[in-house]
């Protein structure tokens, strides 16, 4: 992946998805301030929503995204994947979800779908076959449960090959920062041993978007058509929020895909 300018703001993109509008959000050319500044794109996060809402139209408009079908995750660490029905349509942005919902997936035309985070992974889902994209929020414990397992399958049901599908590994924080507690450490331990390292202090040290990676070779995706950024939000905190390196007090970034 590389990061390239688009209008006024730069994204994160993958030439695995050339021709396919996508890309990661950083945190420049936005209208917020502070730990906000600038493009937080977090309506809950304790910035001036009117900001973060005209943020996320600068994303959509710098993206070519069409922002009257723009529809949301709504985040809360579940393993819930929903394959968008038109009702569904600017969900987790101007209507409720009305339960957690962290992976999206479609096969919509010009409807442009967002997950966020700052340190959890965002994953960017692309089958260019059956056209399919999807969105999937993953922290420790949608990691855990293998939400982007629940995502391939969701995409599997609605007609892809899981060889067809690439996946895009977005910015969160590595396993150079993600200091976890013991019981967190050890659920990923026995299946990820190589993802995970014991301190000293009982602590572990976790590589997600590592363990995320290892989870979608699991559920039928070739190697090839897996790509992590290795970028860590916290050591890179000054191009991505960190809510770790900024002590909770952080905006969010995006990860964006739509279908043409
Ligand atoms: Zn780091």
């Amino acid at each position: 992946m590389e990061i390239v300018k688009c209008g006024n703001i730069k994204i994160l993109v993958s030439e695995k998805l050339k021709g396919v509008k996508h890309g990661f959000t950083l945190r420049n050319g936005g209208v917020s301030e502070g730990d906000f500044g600038s493009l937080n794109l977090g309506l809950r996060r304790g910035d001036n929503p009117f900001k973060a809402l005209r943020n996320i139209e600068i994303c959509t408009d710098e993206m070519g995204l069409n922002k009257e079908r723009l529809t949301l995750t709504y985040q809360l660490h579940t393993k819930n994947v929903r394959f968008l029905k038109e009702e569904d349509i600017g969900k987790g942005l101007i209507r409720e979800w009305g339960e957690g919902v962290d992976g999206v997936v479609t096969d919509m035309l010009h409807t442009p779908i967002m997950t966020y985070s700052a340190d959890c992974v965002p994953t960017l889902l692309y089958d260019g076959v059956r056209k399919m994209i999807g969105a999937v929020h993953g922290g420790w414990r949608g990691t855990k449960e293998n939400i982007i397992a629940e995502a391939v399958r969701v995409m599997a049901e609605n007609g892809c090959e899981r060889e067809n599908i690439i996946a895009l590994i977005g910015p969160a924080i590595g396993i150079c920062c993600y200091e976890v507690s013991g019981d967190v450490g050890e659920a990923f331990c026995e299946k990820y041993p190589t993802m995970v390292k014991r301190m000293p202090n009982d602590k572990y040290m976790v590589d997600l978007k590592g363990i995320t990676a290892c989870q979608l070779r699991e559920a039928g995706l070739k190697k090839e058509n897996i790509e992590n950024s290795n970028i860590c939000t916290a050591c890179e905190n000054e191009s991505f929020f960190s809510h770790r390196a900024q002590k909770g007090r952080s905006g969010l970034l995006g990860g964006f895909i739509q279908l043409d």
